[in-house]
């Protein structure tokens, strides 16, 4: 058998052995359950409908959507005051941030983060990455740099929620990837409860370039799991910008509006 013929055979017996587990275990919606169509779909049609994706008109850096339906991207008001150190940000969908009801993200993405549930990884960033294509300059980007957790964080959580979805886009991008450009030399408590203001202070200078990595001229796409204030991001961007970076871009699964 010649190789043409291998990769044919072997593409096929992927593709039969897919669906031979679909047939043995069929796929499910990763939040009610119901039975959906693709192994790699994260959502089932009636929960996927919940989710608001993030469409235009949004904010030409933060990627903040506008009420209005109408008109082009452009600055908003905190853009405007201060520019972020990164070009752009954008986001897949919008993160509820109304707490009472079970919303199918939000509650997804808490069973991601804090119920470890990191099988949950692959197809929320699979989400990410097939929704924003287009969104960023895909061919000018050279490294994907995922924000890092401080040691002491990633030994409670055991794994590092951003790098998990970064390796999903890395693999959908055909990116490398470099979990280890960033360190978290500050360790710094969590921003939830913070205001805009003390958010931005609180993760001041928590991010430093490896010294063992250069940086020098690339374009960095960093990765987060959820944009909210963009202070934590805003800073990995400027500590990519102070390493040599080029230019720096931002993705993540959600944002809140
Ligand atoms: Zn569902
Ligand atoms: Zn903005």
């Amino acid at each position: 058998m010649n190789s043409k013929l291998i990769t044919q055979h072997s593409k096929f017996s992927n593709v039969r052995f897919g669906r031979l587990l679909d047939w043995l275990y069929p796929p499910r919606c990763r939040f009610c359950g119901d039975s959906i169509l693709g192994r790699d779909d994260c959502f089932c049609f009636r929960c996927g409908e919940r989710i608001r994706l993030v469409t235009h008109p949004l904010c030409s850096a933060c990627g903040r959507p506008f009420l209005d339906t109408g008109g082009d991207d452009h600055l908003c008001g905190s853009c405007l005051v201060r520019r972020p150190h990164f070009v752009r940000a954008r986001a897949w969908a919008c993160y509820p941030t109304e707490d009472g009801d079970d919303h199918p993200l939000r509650e997804v993405v808490q069973r991601f983060k804090y119920g470890r549930k990191v099988s949950l990884g692959k197809p929320l960033g699979r989400l990410m990455a097939i929704g924003c294509r287009g969104s960023l300059p895909e061919r000018n980007l050279n490294l994907i740099v995922p924000v890092p957790l401080h040691p002491k964080r990633l030994r409670w959580r055991g794994f590092n929620q951003s790098a998990i979805l970064a390796r999903e886009v890395s693999s959908q991008w055909n990116l490398p990837i470099d979990p280890f450009v960033l360190l978290r030399s500050r360790e710094t408590p969590p921003q939830t409860q913070l205001a805009e203001e003390e958010r931005r202070r609180n993760v001041r200078r928590a991010f430093s370039l490896n010294p063992e990595k250069s940086i020098e001229g690339k374009t960095i796409l960093l990765i987060d799991d959820v944009y909210t204030s963009g202070a934590t991001v805003n800073e990995c961007s400027r500590a990519l910008m102070r390493g040599g970076a080029r230019e720096v871009y931002v993705l993540t699964l959600a944002r809140t509006v």
